[in-house]
């Protein structure tokens, strides 16, 4: 077998989950985001071990990601949506008996009229632009929604990675502005937000990427570990190349291993000529450019033939590769191929 490894640590998940949970008042509910997958390591593992570790409130992007969650999650557990009640949505809403966050007044039309008396939260635009209401138009049917008992009042941090940033307080007062007086539960941290300090807390925080081992979350337990195997390993003289476009050529006789794995699973061709594998704690640089299923990498150094290379784990974390690669690490976990081998490692399954 020549798959690629992927281990996903769900002890570690809840670890962390826990870990945010700690970082607001006992009053303070905790809920979790696992929209695109649980960030790409499984929506229905994660949402099993999430609720395990005590959480009761989950946030999707869109309904369709609520099909397999609600059955493993069972009756229980609320069920968010960001996208609000989009049309076609509303069998899901009622049938899956999800949550979703109304975004317009066309959205509020379409739930009251569908799913009169079905739960709903509302979601208000603080300055990000993005999805919700925006101040003028909240403030027009501010009086008549709250009169249908919204179970949440949100919005969402569009600098919240960067605690010195004028846009968080700024955000924080036109909440403040919007909601006050509505007594209605309120939402307005991720995990950046979390991290930002008691007043951005509110009622209910939403934390994603810190549950999975990213930043900002800096304390956050690693989550993933990616092992590629070496498919096959040669002897090059200097002069010779490697990989498509000759773009790497040895200057001195290199030991060179092929993994498998490659942009078609999500690794990056920014990574060409310029990421690392590690054997252990030993960095392997990558020869060339990535392929679709391949990269070559510089082993000369070892003393042994590795089986695999690490490609994420203890010497190397998400965001370590996100920035070789570019990126961030919400979009590492995003893109992890569906062609690695996922093995859940889990004390107590
Ligand atoms: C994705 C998302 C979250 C989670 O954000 P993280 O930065 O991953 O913690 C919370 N709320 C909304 C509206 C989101 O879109």
């Amino acid at each position: 077998m020549s798959t690629a490894q992927l281990t996903i640590d769900l002890d570690a998940i809840a670890a962390n989950w826990r870990a945010l949970d700690a970082l607001s008042d006992a009053e303070v509910q905790t809920a979790a985001v696992i929209k695109a997958d649980a960030y790409g390591l499984g929506i229905a593992k994660v949402a099993r071990a999430l609720a395990a570790a005590g959480a009761r409130r989950f946030f999707v992007a869109v309904a369709e990601e609520a099909w397999g969650l609600r059955e493993a999650l069972g009756p229980g557990p609320e069920i968010g949506v960001f996208s609000g009640h989009m049309a076609g949505d509303t069998d899901m809403i009622r049938d899956l008996n999800l949550v979703p966050m109304l975004n317009s007044i066309e959205q509020m039309t379409r739930h009251f009229e569908a799913l009169p008396g079905h739960p709903f939260g509302v979601q208000l635009d603080t300055g990000m632009n993005r999805l919700g209401m925006e101040p003028a138009e909240w403030a027009a049917v501010r009086g008549l929604v709250l009169g249908q008992g919204p179970r949440l009042l949100m919005s969402h941090l569009a600098c919240a990675d960067e605690p010195g940033h004028e846009m968080n307080p700024r955000q924080h007062a036109t909440f403040r502005e919007m909601t006050d007086d509505a007594g209605v539960p309120r939402s307005l941290a991720a995990t950046g937000g979390i991290l930002l300090g008691p007043e951005y807390h509110f009622e209910l925080t939403r934390p994603g990427i810190g549950l999975y081992g990213g930043l900002p979350f800096e304390e956050a337990q690693p989550v993933v570990g990616l092992e590629l195997p070496v498919i096959q390993t040669r002897d090059i003289a200097a002069g010779e190349s490697v990989g498509y476009g000759n773009s790497f050529v040895a200057d001195r006789p290199t030991r060179v291993a092929t993994v498998s794995g490659g942009y078609a699973d999500g690794l990056s061709r920014h990574l060409s000529n310029h990421g690392v594998l590690f054997w252990g704690e030993i960095p392997c640089p990558i020869l060339g450019r990535v392929s679709m299923d391949l990269i070559g990498v510089d082993i000369t150094h070892l003393r042994q033939e590795p089986k695999a290379l690490t490609m994420l784990g203890a010497p190397q974390g998400v965001d370590d590769l996100a920035g070789a690669a570019g990126t961030i690490g919400y979009e590492i976990l995003t893109q992890l191929g569906a062609r690695y081998v996922r093995r859940y490692a889990r004390a107590h399954a």
